[in-house]
């Protein structure tokens, strides 16, 4: 300690248990997303026994914890839907959690922060009534959602999906301007008119495949509209702009939020520190929570 950190590290597991062992190097490398084959698969071909042998597992390129610039979605950190202090959206009575919020990532995040919007949900639903179902709307909805069962030769999930990245790739790359995430736009709304309809599937499990893309290309759309919002670079966002250099001059450090209205897109600029302070915020929005919980810490 007293020389500070200095690499290399090594992760002594010694007196792991095995089981939990095992769930690292066979369950956790195997399901990664990037060192089931480069990692795992190689190393076992050419005889690496994890419990003889001692591994040095980071580097450069794929050892790395580096990502490309396409990477970077790989985790709900970017982006995500906005909410107030209950976890609420914009939508009366609707909460959200986990990875679908902004800034967010991890299972931790995702425990807690389900914990409490369903806390917070629990109790809006006692003053809240439910709506009487629209049977017009249900029944558009269910032509839209059963749609690609009914197309015959149609085009498979997995050529959208494949196109869709691509065009991310190409418009909306690491280094971004305002000309390419307009073209790109224009190539998304392409693939929404002519190849959404012929999307076809021959069984539930590729019309849940078809859906997920057809999200994927909204959420795409999404982000390019929002990258065309900010006006700006920014070293923290990783969030470079050609046409845009400046890094993080003062009118930009804000969210920029979207949403749609009468088919238009709308959008706010709230400030980085719009929820205030914390501990304020936290103990003005939970104090039925806190009193409640406050016997059994104390017990404990
Ligand atoms: C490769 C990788 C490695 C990771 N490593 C770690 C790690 O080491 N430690 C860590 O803490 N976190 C890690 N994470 C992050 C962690 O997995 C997530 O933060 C966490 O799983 C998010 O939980 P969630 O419940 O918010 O979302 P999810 O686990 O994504 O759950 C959302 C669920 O909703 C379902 N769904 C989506 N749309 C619909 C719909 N229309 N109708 C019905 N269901 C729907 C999905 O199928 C999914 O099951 C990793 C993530 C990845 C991708």
């Amino acid at each position: 300690m007293r020389r500070g950190y200095q690499l290399p590290f090594y992760a002594d597991l010694s007196r792991m248990p095995d089981a939990e062992r095992r769930v690292i190097w066979g369950m956790m490398v195997g399901q990664e997303g990037k060192t089931k084959i480069p990692v795992l698969e190689s190393l076992t071909e050419r005889g690496f026994d994890p419990t003889r042998h001692r591994l040095q597992s980071y580097g450069t390129g794929w050892q790395s914890a580096s990502f490309l610039a396409q990477e970077r979605q790989l985790f709900g950190a970017p982006g995500g839907i906005f909410h107030d202090w209950d976890l609420k959206t914009n939508l009366e009575g609707l909460y959200a959690a986990g990875d679908q919020l902004y800034a967010s990532d991890c299972c931790g995040f995702a425990a807690a922060t389900g914990y409490y919007a369903g806390r917070k949900a629990a109790a809006a639903s006692e003053i809240l009534s439910l709506e009487e179902p629209e049977e017009n709307e249900i029944g558009r909805e269910k032509e839209r959602l059963y749609a690609p069962l009914y197309v015959e030769d149609g085009i498979d999930w997995r050529e959208l999906n494949k196109a869709i990245s691509k065009a991310m790739q190409n418009y909306c790359g690491g280094i971004k301007n305002d000309m390419l995430l307009r073209q790109g736009l224009e190539l998304l709304a392409s693939y929404e008119k002519d190849w959404v309809p012929a999307l076809s599937c021959k069984n539930p499990h590729e019309l849940m495949r078809a859906h997920e893309v057809m999200d994927i290309l909204e959420v795409c759309k999404l982000i390019l509209n929002a990258c065309l919002l900010r006006k700006s670079s920014s070293a923290p966002l990783c969030f470079e702009r050609s046409d845009y250099p400046e890094m993080d001059p003062k009118e930009d450090q804000c969210f920029i939020t979207i949403y749609q209205e009468d088919g238009e897109i709308r959008s706010r600029r709230v400030p980085k520190e719009y929820y205030g302070d914390v501990k304020t915020g936290y103990e003005a929005c939970n104090q039925d929570y806190i009193r409640e919980e406050a016997p059994a810490y104390e017990e404990s």
